[in-house]
């Protein structure tokens, strides 16, 4: 039987670890094909080590960064969509669309995931990568879009979630005097959590917690030397939120779940 393709758009290295690391380690594990595509190389960032890389090296650092995280998570390497690091808004937005469109039609994931339009905590290039993302989708399956696309044919993919953060995971945030915000140019940006109504997806990903912190440790450059990832992993791995990631389904080509699914691929199975 053919392996289920699963398909994970985002916009930086390290969108994709938080969220869900333990999801693609959990599918890749289960024999599915698992590809993640990364539009920047994430070089607009702060170094959090300095030791550890340049303005100059950043670019190539992260990538090495992002390519140590597949293969904790044991996913296919990294596709770059080579573009600058918070200039997506800017970028030629039909490019961008086509790429993702080709990547589709190329790979022919059932299931993909991407940003919601709240982005997290709204960083435009998340906006953006969420905009491609769900153009990209609804395109990849119309076989009048991109028609130079030859020979990849059209594909329509069955199911697109948003990963989401749970409201209830800022409430745990906050208790435990983590930060609500993310600072973008000096203004403080919160993060947007959901309620229970509009999560459709929970997964239980204890099995891969470890695996999900080595990936996030692999991106070095930005988690610093204090960083309770690095130091706590006990305090981590009690952490509920950290082993359940939490998902959106926007588009379902196969019905709706009538509760919380606690798979991405039921109802294809
Ligand atoms: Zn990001």
């Amino acid at each position: 039987m053919t392996p289920f393709v699963l398909l994970a758009v985002f916009a930086h290295p390290d969108d994709e670890a938080f969220g869900t690391g333990g999801t693609l380690a959990r599918y890749a594990a289960e024999g599915c094909e698992v590809y993640l595509v990364t539009a920047t190389r994430g070089e607009a960032g702060e170094i959090a080590r300095p030791g550890l890389a340049t303005p100059a090296n950043l670019p190539a650092v992260r990538e090495q960064e992002l390519r140590c995280a597949c293969r904790n998570y044991g996913i296919h390497p990294p596709i770059f969509l080579d573009y600058v690091d918070g200039q997506l808004p800017i970028v030629h937005q039909g490019q961008a669309v086509g790429k993702l469109v080709r990547i589709i039609r190329e790979l022919r994931p059932q299931v993909m995931i991407t940003f919601g339009p709240e982005g997290i905590y709204g960083h435009y290039d998340h906006l953006a990568v969420h905009r491609w993302a769900t153009a990209a989708h609804e395109l990849a399956a119309d076989p009048d879009c991109f028609p130079d696309c030859a020979p990849c044919q059209p594909h329509l993919v069955s199911k697109l979630y948003h990963r989401v953060l749970h409201e209830d995971s800022l409430q745990a945030r906050s208790d435990s005097g983590q930060r609500a915000a993310v600072l973008m140019d000096g203004v403080p940006f919160p993060f947007v959590g959901y309620p229970s109504s509009q999560i459709s997806a929970v997964l239980d990903i204890s099995p891969f917690v470890e695996q999900k912190r080595q990936g996030i440790l692999c991106h070095a450059t930005q988690v610093g030397e204090a960083s309770r990832y690095a130091n706590a992993p006990e305090e981590i791995f009690a952490d509920h939120w950290f082993s359940h990631e939490t998902f959106h389904l926007a588009y379902s080509s196969v019905g709706w779940p009538v509760g919380q699914e606690d798979d991405l691929f039921a109802r294809l199975r």
